[in-house]
Protein backbone atom coordinates (compact mmCIF):
# COMPACT_ATOMS: atom_id res chain seq x y z
CA UNK A 1 0.00 0.00 0.00
CA UNK A 2 1.32 3.28 -0.99
CA UNK A 3 0.48 6.35 1.18
CA UNK A 4 0.47 9.58 -0.35
CA UNK A 5 0.00 12.46 2.16
CA UNK A 6 -1.18 15.50 1.27
CA UNK A 7 0.08 18.59 2.92
CA UNK A 8 -3.13 20.91 1.70
CA UNK A 9 -5.36 18.66 4.00
CA UNK A 10 -6.91 21.26 6.43
CA UNK A 11 -5.60 19.05 9.03
CA UNK A 12 -2.47 20.07 8.20
CA UNK A 13 -3.66 23.91 7.68
CA UNK A 14 -4.58 23.63 11.32
CA UNK A 15 -0.94 22.01 12.62
CA UNK A 16 0.56 24.82 10.48
CA UNK A 17 -1.47 27.75 12.57
CA UNK A 18 -3.45 28.92 9.03
CA UNK A 19 -6.70 27.57 10.69
CA UNK A 20 -8.00 28.54 13.95
CA UNK A 21 -8.62 25.41 16.28
CA UNK A 22 -10.51 24.92 19.71
CA UNK A 23 -7.94 23.03 21.06
CA UNK A 24 -8.77 20.42 23.77
CA UNK A 25 -5.05 19.53 24.41
CA UNK A 26 -1.21 19.59 22.67
CA UNK A 27 1.86 17.68 23.36
CA UNK A 28 5.17 17.03 21.50
CA UNK A 29 2.99 14.60 19.04
CA UNK A 30 -0.31 14.91 19.01
CA UNK A 31 -3.54 18.03 18.72
CA UNK A 32 -6.68 17.69 20.04
CA UNK A 33 -9.41 19.47 18.80
CA UNK A 34 -13.39 20.29 18.69
CA UNK A 35 -15.05 19.07 15.78
CA UNK A 36 -16.61 21.77 13.79
CA UNK A 37 -19.43 20.08 13.19
CA UNK A 38 -20.32 18.13 16.56
CA UNK A 39 -22.49 15.09 16.46
CA UNK A 40 -22.59 14.74 20.05
CA UNK A 41 -22.34 16.92 22.96
CA UNK A 42 -18.41 15.54 23.59
CA UNK A 43 -16.56 15.79 19.71
CA UNK A 44 -12.95 15.98 19.51
CA UNK A 45 -10.78 15.02 16.96
CA UNK A 46 -7.64 13.70 17.58
CA UNK A 47 -4.84 14.07 15.19
CA UNK A 48 -1.12 13.18 15.00
CA UNK A 49 1.67 16.24 14.02
CA UNK A 50 3.21 14.15 11.77
CA UNK A 51 2.28 13.57 7.76
CA UNK A 52 -0.27 9.95 8.17
CA UNK A 53 -3.10 9.60 6.19
CA UNK A 54 -4.64 7.10 7.56
CA UNK A 55 -5.38 4.92 11.13
CA UNK A 56 -3.41 2.35 8.94
CA UNK A 57 -0.43 4.43 7.59
CA UNK A 58 -0.11 5.70 11.40
CA UNK A 59 0.44 2.13 12.43
CA UNK A 60 2.52 0.94 10.15
CA UNK A 61 5.09 3.96 9.84
CA UNK A 62 4.33 6.01 12.95
CA UNK A 63 7.14 5.81 15.84
CA UNK A 64 6.84 4.35 19.11
CA UNK A 65 7.03 8.06 20.52
CA UNK A 66 4.22 9.19 18.58
CA UNK A 67 2.16 6.15 19.23
CA UNK A 68 2.58 6.70 23.11
CA UNK A 69 2.03 10.66 22.34
CA UNK A 70 -1.13 10.04 20.36
CA UNK A 71 -2.26 7.75 23.02
CA UNK A 72 -1.50 9.84 25.82
CA UNK A 73 -3.23 12.73 23.93
CA UNK A 74 -6.47 10.13 23.76
CA UNK A 75 -6.06 9.73 27.41
CA UNK A 76 -6.12 13.42 28.32
CA UNK A 77 -8.94 14.27 26.13
CA UNK A 78 -11.33 11.44 28.02
CA UNK A 79 -10.25 12.96 31.24
CA UNK A 80 -10.54 16.32 30.18
CA UNK A 81 -13.65 16.22 28.92
CA UNK A 82 -15.46 14.18 31.67
CA UNK A 83 -16.95 10.74 29.80
CA UNK A 84 -16.60 8.47 32.64
CA UNK A 85 -19.97 6.43 31.43
CA UNK A 86 -18.33 5.83 28.01
CA UNK A 87 -17.38 7.05 24.81
CA UNK A 88 -17.21 6.06 21.23
CA UNK A 89 -13.84 6.11 19.14
CA UNK A 90 -14.07 5.92 15.23
CA UNK A 91 -11.40 6.59 12.77
CA UNK A 92 -12.77 6.83 9.50
CA UNK A 93 -10.22 5.10 6.92
CA UNK A 94 -10.47 6.08 2.65
CA UNK A 95 -13.62 5.81 0.48
CA UNK A 96 -15.38 3.00 1.98
CA UNK A 97 -15.01 4.56 5.74
CA UNK A 98 -16.22 7.93 4.47
CA UNK A 99 -13.25 9.65 5.15
CA UNK A 100 -13.13 13.20 4.54
CA UNK A 101 -10.03 15.23 5.75
CA UNK A 102 -7.18 13.01 4.63
CA UNK A 103 -5.11 13.24 7.67
CA UNK A 104 -5.30 10.45 10.19
CA UNK A 105 -7.86 11.69 13.05
CA UNK A 106 -9.89 9.67 15.95
CA UNK A 107 -13.01 10.95 16.71
CA UNK A 108 -13.76 10.86 20.32
CA UNK A 109 -17.51 11.21 20.79
CA UNK A 110 -19.82 10.73 23.64
CA UNK A 111 -21.85 12.84 26.85
CA UNK A 112 -24.57 11.05 25.48
CA UNK A 113 -25.70 7.69 24.78
CA UNK A 114 -24.18 7.11 21.67
CA UNK A 115 -26.32 3.99 20.24
CA UNK A 116 -25.75 0.99 18.14
CA UNK A 117 -22.57 0.86 16.46
CA UNK A 118 -23.82 0.94 12.71
CA UNK A 119 -27.08 1.38 11.20
CA UNK A 120 -28.56 -1.72 9.76
P1 LIG B 1 -14.08 12.27 8.51
O1 LIG B 1 -12.84 12.57 7.66
O2 LIG B 1 -15.19 11.70 7.70
O3 LIG B 1 -13.76 11.43 9.71
O4 LIG B 1 -14.65 13.65 9.04
C1 LIG B 1 -13.87 14.82 9.18
C2 LIG B 1 -14.36 15.61 10.38
O5 LIG B 1 -13.61 16.82 10.42
C3 LIG B 1 -15.85 16.02 10.32
O6 LIG B 1 -16.48 15.56 11.51
C4 LIG B 1 -15.79 17.55 10.26
O7 LIG B 1 -16.84 18.15 10.95
C5 LIG B 1 -14.45 17.86 10.86
N1 LIG B 1 -13.84 19.12 10.43
C6 LIG B 1 -13.69 19.56 9.16
N2 LIG B 1 -13.06 20.74 9.14
C7 LIG B 1 -12.82 21.08 10.44
C8 LIG B 1 -12.20 22.18 11.08
N3 LIG B 1 -11.71 23.21 10.41
N4 LIG B 1 -12.12 22.16 12.44
C9 LIG B 1 -12.62 21.14 13.15
N5 LIG B 1 -13.20 20.06 12.60
C10 LIG B 1 -13.31 20.03 11.27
Amino acid sequence: MEYAYDDQNIFAKILRGEIPNKTVYENEYALAFEDITPQAPVHVLVIPKGPYMSLDHFARDASVEEHSGFMQAVAEVCRLTGVEEGFRAIANTRAHGVQEVPHYHMHILGGRPMGRMLAR
